[in-house]
């Protein structure tokens, strides 16, 4: 396999409930880190934004230490995490401070931007404020769906205002209520996420590497990004847990056991992400690549 791998769906701090990723686990996440580092993988996307505790210096400080670029998240995540301050705010005004933020380089990507099963009005609001920014930036968007037919609603409401569906990614695909579903969402145009990989053992790991060959196997491989989406301390593999890294230790080789190629891990690691984000170091939403 080649390197310049990127994982597009991680949380390197999140603090949304007891047990999470905090940055008291700083020489921790480093080892799985490093791990990570040795598969080849040079980028990860945090999608962690303020409203999941995001905090760009420790992810700087991470990034030094690994050799590992960490993009940054702006956007809103669930209703109840999202602060009341929205209420007394325009649409335009949410849309103008991620706007700054994807311009001054402390943002890369719109995410995770989040649904509840039934849409609140603080999600509604930052959704509408956030579809501005993508349309204005072309920064990636990318979603978290609850379960049911969320998933082609997301794509749908995004592309109906504007943004690009080469520009979204519509996370946690393994709750999508059947393959029609899916496909459905893959016609679209979007890309999908198969991002909370080693997550609750290796059966439902099994489903997930079934899950993948069914959609390269529909011809919708260049449009399937991998990840694992850990957020808690105790799943670190510097605390006993399968940590990051066995998204290559034990799902890749799942994948190779169905009949997926190398050729065809790379495309998912990277010349999906490559193509979503633009090349390691090179990603649209750094300062001065946007357009104004
Ligand atoms: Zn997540």
């Amino acid at each position: 396999m080649q390197d310049g791998y990127t994982l597009t769906h991680e949380h390197m701090t999140i603090a949304l409930s007891p047990g999470d990723l905090g940055t008291d686990s700083f020489d921790a996440l480093c080892g799985d880190l490093r791990e990570l580092y040795g598969w080849g993988v040079r980028r990860i996307v945090d999608l962690t934004n303020p409203t999941m505790g995001r905090d760009p210096d420790y992810t700087r400080r991470l990034s030094q230490a690994t050799g590992i670029r960490i993009l940054n998240a702006t956007g809103y995540y669930l209703e109840p995490d999202i602060p009341a301050s929205v209420d007394r705010r325009s649409i335009q005004d949410l849309a103008a401070e991620a706007l700054r933020e994807l311009r001054d380089g402390t943002a890369a990507v719109i995410g995770e931007i989040a649904w509840s099963p039934e849409p609140g009005p603080r999600e509604r609001k930052t959704w509408e404020a956030m579809c501005l920014a993508a349309r204005e930036t072309g920064a990636p968007v990318f979603t978290h769906p609850s379960l049911g037919p969320q998933q082609l609603l997301q794509a749908e409401y995004l592309i109906s205002r504007g943004v690009d569906p080469g520009r979204i990614v519509i996370g946690h695909i393994e709750f999508f209520p059947s393959d029609e579903a899916l496909r459905r969402v893959l016609e679209t145009g979007v890309y999908i996420g198969l991002d909370m990989i080693g997550k609750d053992g290796p059966d439902r790991d099994e489903y997930r590497a079934d899950l993948a060959r069914t959609v390269i196997g529909w011809g919708y491989g260049d449009r399937l990004l991998l990840s694992t989406d850990l957020c808690r301390r105790r799943d670190l593999k510097a605390c006993g847990g399968y940590g990051y890294g066995c998204l290559f230790r034990e799902f890749l080789p799942r994948l190779e056991r169905r009949g997926v190629t190398r050729q065809q891990m790379d495309l998912l690691l990277k010349a999906n992400p490559d193509r979503l984000l633009g090349p390691v170091g090179g990603e649209p939403g750094r300062p001065g690549s946007l357009t104004t």
